[in-house]
């Protein structure tokens, strides 16, 4: 029975750690205090374990750094780095299989309008402006890229810190765990 297994989810690192959302002069990223609540509260609900991927944006640039697009952020060391993690974190997800040869890995959460963690909507620049559109960022690009190589197949849910964004994702959340 699934209930009967030691779930994880591996999220964002920013859900649990709202530090690392950008920050720039005179500015920063929309954030929470400290951690995404409404997420978390969801998985500890469901007794479901937690891994936090690493935030590609913090650890090559720290902050502050500048507000980017995933055009902005599209260059080889940053796809390079991305590529790093998504191995890196893949590698961890097939420790995560039981006795079965089931994933205990129930989901795979981003935060949407990303340039790197989005799911379903990521940031991109078009004519000078900054607008959300339907993609992945750069780091859920190279997870599912190398997901696929590997044949693992867990969803990918992307929440939103936009409010009336943020109750669809938890929704759909919610519906796979
Ligand atoms: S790159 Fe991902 S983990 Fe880092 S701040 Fe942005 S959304 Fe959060």
């Amino acid at each position: 029975m699934s209930q009967q297994r030691d779930r994880v989810a591996f999220v964002s690192h920013c859900i649990l750690n709202q530090a690392t959302r950008a920050r720039w002069a005179g500015g920063g990223a929309r954030r929470e205090a400290g951690m995404l609540r409404d997420v978390v509260e969801v998985l500890l609900s469901q007794g479901v374990g937690v891994v936090q991927l690493e935030c590609p944006e913090f650890s090559l640039y720290s902050n502050p750094r500048p507000l980017r697009s995933k055009d902005g952020y599209d260059t080889p060391v940053f796809r390079d780095h991305c590529r790093g993690i998504a191995v890196r974190a893949c590698d961890l997800m097939e420790r995560y299989v039981d006795g079965g040869g089931r994933s205990n890995v129930v989901a795979i959460v981003g935060v949407e309008n990303s340039p790197s963690c989005g799911v379903n909507s990521v940031t991109r620049t078009v004519e000078g402006e900054n607008v959300a559109m339907p993609g992945r960022g750069h780091l859920m690009d190279e997870l599912e890229a190398e997901m696929h190589i590997r044949g693992i197949e867990i969803p990918l849910i992307g929440v939103s810190l936009r409010p009336k964004e943020q109750r669809k994702g938890l929704m759909r959340l919610r519906k796979a765990l």
